[in-house]
């Protein structure tokens, strides 16, 4: 991956394999016009039914390619157990300053999966934590210049939310697609565990389905849908876009 790691879009997400599920139209999006994205995996994978951690990050390294990402690590933290506690904000502050984004994508707040609600706060936090000069015990603990992103958006496909916005990813859908299915020791069909995990061909209709779910609502075929926090501001209603009636 590239040696200069700065990020305009940063994704940071729990698991190997969420932001291909939840962002990963989006990323690719993002590199189109030329800006260069990130990922950050808090996780490796160990706890996982399929397959091992070494499995798994092979098959990132491999995702992340086909996304089109510059950068991507993944952190340490136990699978399955994520906490937001002072350390693992300043492990994911510190990869704040290194990539410096202007935009951080982070999963929606409220989530089936503990470690993805957890990771909406602990991302906020993090972010927030790489912007101050010393760390809350008065020492300075972070390497680099502070930093604080711009924009935090969250990934809300997997929360029942209505998104602020919605994020056109039609000419992106098989690509992305391609992108999940590089996670084989997850997706491919397989014996272990065929009862929790569902085909391939299932898994190609589901989420090409919740794609077009999203699409539809803004008006394209194939989305990905966002919160903000934050209130929209307009510079031109005539150029606004979604057709109303
Ligand atoms: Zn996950």
């Amino acid at each position: 991956m590239a040696a200069d790691p700065v990020a305009d879009v940063l994704a940071i997400a729990a698991h190997r394999d969420d932001v291909e599920q939840t962002c990963g139209g989006t990323l690719l999006r993002m590199a189109s016009r030329g800006l260069h994205t990130a990922i950050l995996d808090l996780t490796k994978g160990e706890a996982g039914t399929r397959g091992s951690a070494e499995d798994r990050a092979k098959e990132a390294t491999a995702a992340a390619k086909l996304l089109g990402v510059r950068w991507r690590q993944a952190l340490d933290l136990p699978d399955g157990a994520v906490e937001n506690t002072l350390e693992n904000r300043l492990k994911i502050a510190q990869i704040v300053r290194l990539l410096r984004p202007r935009v951080v994508i982070l999963p929606y707040w409220q989530a089936r999966h503990p470690d993805h609600a957890i990771v909406a706060t602990l991302g906020y936090e993090a972010c927030f934590l790489a912007g101050l000069s010393k760390a809350p015990s008065g020492q300075i603990v972070l390497s680099g210049a502070p930093h604080r992103p711009f924009k935090i958006v969250y990934a809300s496909l997997y929360a029942d939310v209505r998104p602020s916005f919605v994020v056109d990813i039609t000419p992106f859908i098989d690509q992305r697609h391609n992108a999940l299915m590089a996670y084989r020791s997850q997706y491919a069909n397989q014996a272990a565990g065929s009862g929790l995990f569902v085909a391939e061909e299932e898994i190609r209709e589901r989420t090409f389905a919740e794609a077009r779910h999203y699409g539809l609502l803004a008006g394209v075929r194939y989305g990905e849908p966002f919160v903000q926090k934050e209130i929209g501001l307009v510079d031109d209603l005539t150029l606004l876009p979604v057709q109303s009636i």
